[in-house]
């Protein structure tokens, strides 16, 4: 199958021969016969499979018909994230070399003024993410009765960041006829919802990632102390031995993670930049563009500021913290092993977190080999310090985890030095693709309402610090 038998425009066409690309992938495929068919998409699809294009492409086509009026975008696009937004809009202006569209990105972080001129002289495509989308609807500088086709991007993590009430609220301002093109990578009961509240009649077309790309992927657990300090050496020490390390991403669980990180790399002499949610836009992108040009080596981001961030070429990534939702894992190691290249994904475990390597491993249907010696699972005193009980049983017998069961016999919970050495840690082990995240209609588990790493730039709604998990004393 060749692009051409898609329906797509002449323009359309030159416009993807000159990128280089000849064949559709599975989604392009299948969806965009439908999307210029004008119906619903329901799009079960992750990054990496081309799904931006999948929507960009038709879209271009449809729109070399008629034109944009003053405050009255034709169509929508919304993004979890600033970064996914500028991405699709790097997709408009690639895509639409040969066209005259106006698109314009709505997204937090940056001025209301430059975004509302933009909006007065009419757009053909509007990115948004959803905060900053109702700021400017409420402020009247936005109508949304003029928009013909709808496109809800990452629904999934969306959902994750407590964006629903915003999506549905933004679907009942546009008209009820509108197109929807909706994306998601998996389907919990709550997207569910909104698919059969939203969609008319939607074609349903699934793609899993291509097997190679993350067959490519060698991953491995690495023991290490809970403490912070002595997880910044044992990374240290990985980075130093790790084989073929041309770029890296290191993941944290949170922004405040993140910056101590980067400092800490930096200090130790190791080329890094962070990325995380309360890095205004500029210096996020900057520090992207620095990244993806190889003039620093080290990325220490946040989930939601890298979530479904296209960069080519990552060789190596780590897990500094273990992340809270499995689903989290398969987006992070999904960074590298892109476009056929291979990649290794290490991630650090403290006695701690031996419960999230073990939902890691139910959702993938895989184990993840140890590099070197496994970490013991944590005692009950270690997870509730302040409720030490007789009735919970002492340490070294407490866990029923798939990685103390592995291991009969317990480690010392806190250890000296718990710097693997790279010379007698066997090599990561390759392994399958990680089963699909959740099946269809599969019951997750109950999200936080606003992800605290939630990050759509509208600061002004709510500051950062009211975003922080508190501990509220008895
Ligand atoms: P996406 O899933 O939209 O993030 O796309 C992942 C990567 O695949 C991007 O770098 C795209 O430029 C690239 N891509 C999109 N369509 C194709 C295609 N038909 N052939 C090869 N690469 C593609």
């Amino acid at each position: 199958m060749s692009f051409s038998h898609l329906g797509l425009s002449e323009k359309v066409l030159s416009a993807v021969a000159a990128t280089g690309y000849t064949t559709p992938t599975p989604i392009q495929e299948q969806a965009i016969p439908h999307v210029l068919a004008r119906r619903d998409v329901l799009g079960i699809a992750q990054t990496g499979t081309g799904k931006t294009a999948a929507f960009v492409l038709p879209m271009i086509t449809m729109l070399e018909q008629g034109r944009a009026r003053a405050r009255m975008p034709r169509t929508l696009i919304l993004e979890p994230t600033r970064e996914l937004a500028a991405q699709v809009q790097e997709a408009f202006i690639k895509y639409g070399a040969k066209h005259k569209l106006t698109v314009a990105l709505i997204i937090g972080g940056v001025s209301f003024d430059d975004q509302d001129a933009k909006l007065t002289r009419g757009v053909d495509v509007l990115i948004a993410t959803p905060g900053r989308l109702l700021d400017h609807q409420e402020r009247g500088r936005l109508l949304m009765t003029g928009v013909e086709l709808l496109v809800i991007d990452e629904a999934d993590r969306m959902l994750d960041m407590g964006f629903i009430p915003d999506i549905e609220r933004i679907c009942k301002l546009v008209p009820f006829t509108r197109q929807t093109l909706f994306f998601t990578a998996t389907m919990p009961p709550e997207i569910q919802r909104i698919t059969e509240q939203f969609l008319h009649n939607p074609v349903r077309v699934e793609v899993s990632k291509p097997a190679t790309t993350v067959d490519a992927i060698a991953q491995s657990l690495v023991k290490t102390g809970r403490d912070p300090a002595e997880k910044r050496e044992t990374l240290r020490a990985l980075i130093r031995a790790a084989e073929g390390l041309t770029n890296a991403i290191i993941f944290c669980n949170r922004k405040r993670e993140v910056a101590t990180l980067h400092h800490s790399l930096v200090r130790h002499g190791f080329s890094a930049i962070a990325l995380h949610g309360d890095m205004d836009q500029s210096a996020r992108t900057a520090a992207l563009e620095q990244f993806r040009r190889g003039e620093v080596k080290l990325l220490v981001a946040s989930d939601v500021a890298a979530r479904g961030l296209d960069i080519p070429a990552v060789s190596h990534i780590f897990n500094f913290d273990v992340p809270h939702h499995p689903d989290d894992y398969v987006h992070r190691i999904g960074r590298t092993g892109r476009a056929g290249r291979s990649g290794t994904a290490i991630t650090l475990v403290a006695p701690i977190d031996t419960k999230a390597v073990a939902a890691i491993e139910k959702l993938t249907g895989q184990t993840i080999a140890w590099a070197g010696e496994p970490v013991a699972a944590a005692s009950p005193e270690e997870r509730w310090p302040r409720e030490r009980s007789a009735s919970r049983p002492p340490r070294g017998q407490a866990s029923g985890s798939s990685s103390s069961r592995r291991h009969a016999s317990p480690a010392p919970e806190r250890q000296a030095s718990p710097v693997p050495q790279p010379q007698s840690a066997p090599a990561p082990q390759r392994v399958g693709p990680p089963a699909k995240v959740a099946r269809f209609g599969e019951a997750q588990p109950r999200r936080p309402a606003r992800h605290p790493e939630a990050d759509d730039g509208d600061s002004s709604h709510l500051p950062a610090f009211l975003l922080r998990p508190v501990t509220v004393k008895a």
